[in-house]
């Protein structure tokens, strides 16, 4: 465990929410959020390495609905900047964003520490994807025309590293795009919709101003940022959530009545209850998509949780 400061601007901080024997630090600067005392890279590599990082490979390869979506969403606003070229994904999870790119003509390349996850896109969908971390030397020093990364800024061990080398593995008009969330800017209220945090998963949180400083730090300038409210999809969470915990309460009362008759009907699931399962899981998953990029663009954003979708190029040397 080291002790860290704000990685922009030095020490000024507040407390933030702690969770899972971590407590997070506000800067009062730039309102970048941290974790410290935080783990060490050795421990943070070694989560991802043995695949109990928040949510396992296996997971990821099988939510496929939604995750085609999303890839579509965000491959929508890059076509609308480049329309070909190759195209760097860093944390490329189950590869459903890549599959998507290399659909409609980009030449994809991955990273992706998980060996599960990197195995699937190299074997199943016939696309180049190595498990070493980020360096200029990777894919023999090419330099790529798109660096795409979507929820992993929050995980770089020293984002501005990672930047850095981003900004060197791009070609001179290439494009970075990225999605994270803004956390940072959160008015208190809105914190109970977030069920949590994913520390130590994730050790920064970035808002408007440290993003631009990180942009800025690295050699980038911001062409555009999307931003899309969260809180549509968050209601709907909070709401299924209750709905499915009042449900399971009532089975059990019912459970304690008649044990017999319920433990038969959950051991044998028909197949018509499974396809009703898979149908709703479909409803859920599009209406979640719906909810983020379409209701999420259009309503209040300032002081909710939000996504951004951030496009930038390299600044112009001299
Ligand atoms: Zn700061």
């Amino acid at each position: 465990m080291e002790e860290i400061e704000c990685i922009f601007c030095g020490n000024d901080s507040s407390e933030f929410i702690s969770e899972n024997g971590y407590s997070g630090k506000k800067c009062k600067e730039c309102q970048l959020i941290y974790i410290s005392p935080r783990p060490s890279l050795a421990d943070v590599i070694d989560i991802y390495g043995h695949d109990d990082a928040h949510i396992s490979a296996q997971t990821h390869i099988e939510s496929d609905f939604f995750k085609s979506l999303y890839a579509k969403h965000n491959l929508n606003i890059i076509t609308s900047y480049i329309n070909k070229g190759s195209m760097l994904e860093i944390g490329a999870g189950a590869g459903y964003f890549l599959y998507e790119a290399d659909k409609i003509g980009f030449d994809p390349y991955g990273i992706e520490f998980n060996h599960t996850q990197s195995k699937h896109i190299r074997e199943n969908l016939n696309i180049p994807c190595i498990e070493t971390p980020l360096d200029i030397s990777i894919y023999d020093y090419k330099k790529f025309d798109i660096i795409y990364h979507c929820d992993v800024l929050s995980h770089f061990y020293d984002p501005i590293a990672e930047m850095k080398t981003m900004n060197e593995m791009l070609r001179d008009d290439g494009l970075l795009v990225f999605e994270t969330g803004n956390f940072a800017e959160i008015e208190p209220y809105y914190l109970k919709y977030i069920d949590k945090f994913q520390y130590p998963d994730h050790l920064f949180f970035f808002s408007d101003k440290s993003i631009n400083e990180l942009l800025d730090s690295a050699g980038f300038e911001v062409v555009y940022i999307y931003k899309y409210s969260l809180m549509p999809q968050l209601k709907l969470k909070f709401a299924l959530v209750k709905l499915l915990s009042f449900i399971k309460n009532d089975k059990k009362m019912d459970s304690n009545i008649s044990s017999d008759s319920i433990s038969t009907v959950d051991t044998k699931p028909s197949r018509d209850s499974s396809l009703i399962k898979k149908y709703l899981r479909y409803i859920y998953q599009y209406l979640t998509y719906f909810l983020r990029y379409r209701v999420g663009a259009t309503v209040m954003k300032r002081g909710r949780p939000q996504t951004l979708i951030v496009v930038a190029k390299k600044k112009r040397q001299g």
